[in-house]
Formats: structure tokens, C-alpha cells, sequence
């Protein structure tokens, strides 16, 4: 489960300080899927940072099966984030010199050091029908392709948590569709808890519940936080 509580985030600006988040919560059960909407700038990329532990809130917590990320120094979040979550970016992030294979394999290797990833990768690509681009370089494939390569690369090691930030946002419609298809089959594959951030209403609606994340309240720029 992904459970986010009270969350408050104030960034410093040279111009005194913004509120991202303002005491926003959030529970997600294990296996269940959440599509976070809401306009630009309410916060939603902040949040989606707080659950992968690339940053720690100004106050609240983030708790991920039963362990309390947002209260881990950096080196022990890194740990975590390596071996618990799948990401997913609007990007596919693809290393360009490796073939799909190899960019799927090289997580798996990251994240479960010592297993011999070979057959795992292979059956995970022919699972999702990508078998037949994985000697394919990443420029040899379509947008579409590359998006489903990299839902992949973020399930490969079956983690507990997905998280994917705008993942059909560069694809058209059809491509989307068969991108959220890939995301889905793969965290029903593995019982994996799914958040997805998506200004698509399509998109949203194929998760359990769709969260609208307000603006914080106010932007304070001449208060000084603390
Ligand atoms: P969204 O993803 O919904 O567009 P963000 O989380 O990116 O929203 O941003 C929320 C608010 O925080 C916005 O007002 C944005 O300008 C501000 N913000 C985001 N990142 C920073 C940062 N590193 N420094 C200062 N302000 C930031
Ligand atoms: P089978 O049912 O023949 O074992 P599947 O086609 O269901 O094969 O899956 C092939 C392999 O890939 C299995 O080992 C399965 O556990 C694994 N697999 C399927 N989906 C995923 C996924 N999304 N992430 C990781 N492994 C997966």
C-alpha cells in the first residue's frame, strides 16, 4: 500500500517561499490503482516525488508497505526507490546504446543484484508481446514501442509500487491506449500498487479511483516559512 499523510511541501524561491502542497493525503490499498489529475502546478509532480523518495517533505509523512519513506536519509531512499518502485516518465528515459533487452536486463540487474536475468527479461517481453523488438535500439523503435519498452524496464523487478508521471502524455491516442493497456496488465501481473499522474480523462479512468489534487490555498511569496 502507498499511504501519504498531511503532506506539506515549501519550496525557498529567491522571492521568499511557495507552498506545493498544502496537508494533502492519500491512501492507496495494495494492488489498487489511483490516477492523480488536477491543473498545472497544484502540486501533482511534488507528490509523485515525495512517493518515489527522490525528496523528503517540509512535514507529514509517506509510507510504503509498512515503511515510513519520508523519515529515511538519502543513501537508505535510494536503496528503497531501487528496489521497491517502478518508474515511468512521459520520456521513455531508454539508454540509447543498449538494445531493449539489454535496457530491460540492466534494471533487473540494478535492482536484484546477482539473479541471471536472461530468461526473466525474455519472458517478461513476450508476456507483454514485445519479444520481437528486444534486439531493437531504442531510435529503431516507434514512440508507442519505446513507451512499452520502458513500462518494461519498470516492472521487470516486480516492485511493490509503480509510479508513472504523465506515461501516454507524448503518445497519440491509439499508442496511449496500448500504453495503459502494458501498464495495467503488468501491475495486475505482479499485484503492484499503481499511481499514475495524467491530464488524459481516458487514461484516468481506466484506475481504480481518480484523485483532483487542488491548488494550495495560496502561493505565499513575502511570507518567510520558518
Ligand atoms: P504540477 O506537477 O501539478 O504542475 P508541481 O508540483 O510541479 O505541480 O509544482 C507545484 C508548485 O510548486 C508550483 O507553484 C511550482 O511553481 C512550484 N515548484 C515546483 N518545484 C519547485 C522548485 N524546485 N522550486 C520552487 N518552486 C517549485
Ligand atoms: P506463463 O503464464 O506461461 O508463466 P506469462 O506469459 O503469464 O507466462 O508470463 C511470462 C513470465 O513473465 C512469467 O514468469 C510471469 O511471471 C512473468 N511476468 C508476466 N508479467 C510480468 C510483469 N508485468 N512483470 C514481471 N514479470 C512478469
Amino acid at each position: 500500500s502507498v499511504s501519504a499523510h498531511d503532506l506539506v511541501v515549501v519550496y525557498r524561491t529567491a522571492r521568499g517561499t511557495v507552498r506545493a502542497l498544502n496537508h494533502s493525503s492519500l491512501v492507496v490499498e495494495g494492488g489498487g490503482t489511483v490516477a492523480i489529475m488536477g491543473p498545472s502546478g497544484c502540486g501533482k509532480s511534488t507528490l509523485l516525488g515525495l512517493l518515489a523518495g527522490l525528496a523528503r517533505p517540509t512535514s507529514g509523512t509517506v509510507t510504503i508497505g509498512g515503511t515510513e519513506i519520508s523519515s529515511l536519509n538519502e543513501k537508505a531512499r535510494i536503496r528503497f526507490r531501487r528496489e521497491n518502485l517502478g518508474m515511468v516518465y512521459q520520456q521513455d528515459n531508454l539508454m540509447p546504446h543498449l538494445t531493449v533487452e539489454e535496457n530491460v536486463g540492466l534494471q533487473l540487474a540494478i535492482a536484484r543484484p546477482g539473479q541471471h536475468p536472461d530468461g526473466d527479461v525474455h519472458a517478461l517481453l513476450e508476456h507483454l508481446g514485445l519479444a520481437v523488438l528486444g534486439d531493437r535500439l531504442p531510435d529503431q523503435l516507434s514512440g508507442g514501442q519505446r513507451q512499452r519498452a520502458a513500462i518494461a524496464r519498470a516492472v521487470i523487478h516486480r516492485p511493490a509500487v509503480i509510479l508513472a508521471d504523465e506515461p501516454t502524455g507524448s503518445l497519440d491516442p491509439d499508442n496511449a491506449e496500448r500504453a495503459i493497456d502494458t501498464l495495467i496488465d503488468s501491475q495486475r501481473a505482479i499485484g503492484a500498487t499503481l499511481v499514475l499522474v495524467t491530464h488524459d480523462p481516458t487514461v484516468a479512468a481506466r484506475a481504480d479511483r481518480i484523485i483532483a489534487l487542488e491548488q494550495p490555498a495560496l502561493n505565499d511569496a513575502a511570507t518567510d516559512a520558518d
